[in-house]
């Protein structure tokens, strides 16, 4: 449920209403605008309650949110969100943003070399795995906080912010100390835990659609996340399971345009997991520029056949680069920089 304030309620009215919120057991959400302008009131049945706020000074109107994520819809929030990183980096804006970097962490030489050519091409993020979720054990697993140090580095040395995975609870405080924003992998997506443990954490969440997630199930997980107190999550489509062999997932493009109208939140593509072959990932990054993603996260590493995981598609720095001279192409026909 919202209450939108009325445009001259005074700061005791707000106060009276924020008061009364807790009293019935709520959680309330403001948002801060320019103007504070709607109090989201979530928790069990709060609609039930319609009435007592409705009757408050202060108060223009109060609305029934009737889907089941809140906070994340565009109901809630009509504006699109932008999330501005400590660099100044905004993501949902004009700029579309591109995420680049290799899927493991691996030297420390190769990660600051890989940063420099990303950074070249126009990339905005690093990224690079730490903790890695594999689906054999005994594949590897990732350089832990070897890897978090050397991203450190990197973003020392190019002034890159940097994301990087987290997979356990355990883990959180560790990850974000280190990264400029936490990705919770398609694996952890409805790893209530964590989702509820990033929640508490102060940095921006990019949270991964899983393998066989539904849009609907996404938008609740990433609900999960701003419930606990971070509102600063961006919705990333990464493929999802078909019958379809060909590719090692289907990159679903239809998320964009249907989580855009659902949600006010930043939307992130990354086609290097969605197609998974090396030689199919720029069509498919174009193709997410024009359906109107706000960034793209791609896998890029300079000798592939010796990378850690996903080597067979990550582009070379070359590639990188020619890709994103076509995507500037597309983003400035959609009134979009890049
Ligand atoms: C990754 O980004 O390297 C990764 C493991 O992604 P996903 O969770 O989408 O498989
Ligand atoms: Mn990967």
């Amino acid at each position: 449920m919202m209450i939108t304030l009325k445009k001259d309620a005074t700061k005791r009215q707000v106060d009276a209403i924020v008061k009364k919120i807790h009293e019935l057991g709520f959680a309330p959400h403001a948002q801060h605008g320019k103007e504070l302008t709607v109090i989201g009131v979530i928790g069990e049945n709060a609609v039930r309650t319609k009435d007592i706020f409705e009757a408050m000074d202060g108060v223009e109107v109060v609305t029934a949110i009737s889907k089941p994520y809140k906070l994340v819809s565009r109901e809630f929030h009509k504006e699109n969100t932008v999330i501005e990183l400590k660099n100044g980096l905004q993501i949902g804006g004009r700029q579309v943003v591109v995420m680049a970097g290799p899927c493991s962490v691996d030297t420390k030489e190769r990660l600051l070399a890989t940063a420099e050519a990303v950074k070249a091409a126009g990339a905005q993020v690093l990224r690079g795995g730490a903790f890695k979720p594999r689906t054999s054990p005994y594949a590897f697993q990732g350089h832990g906080e070897k890897a978090l140090k050397f991203l450190a580095d990197a973003r020392k040395q190019t002034g890159l912010p940097v994301i990087t995975e987290v997979m356990n609870v355990n883990d959180v405080k560790l990850v974000e100390e280190y990264a400029d924003i936490i990705q919770v992998g398609a694996r952890n997506v409805q790893n209530f835990d964590l989702l509820k443990a990033v929640g508490k954490a102060k940095k921006p969440v990019l949270l991964k659609r899983g393998l066989a997630t539904s849009i609907q199930e996404l938008l609740m997980s990433a609900e999960y996340i701003m419930t606990n107190g971070n509102y600063d999550v961006m919705l990333c489509e990464r493929g999802i399971r078909t019958f379809e062999t060909s590719t090692r997932f289907t990159l679903d493009l239809n998320a964009v345009p249907v989580m855009r109208h659902l949600s006010h939140l930043p939307i992130i593509v990354d086609p290097s997991h969605g197609v998974g072959i090396r030689e199919y990932i720029p069509a498919l990054a174009r193709a997410a520029v024009a359906a109107g993603a706000d960034g793209l996260l791609i896998e890029v590493h300079p000798k592939p056949e010796e990378a850690l995981s996903d080597g067979p598609q990550s582009l070379l720095p070359d590639q990188f680069a020619r890709m994103m001279l076509e995507l500037r192409g597309i983003a400035a026909s959609i009134g979009r920089a890049l």
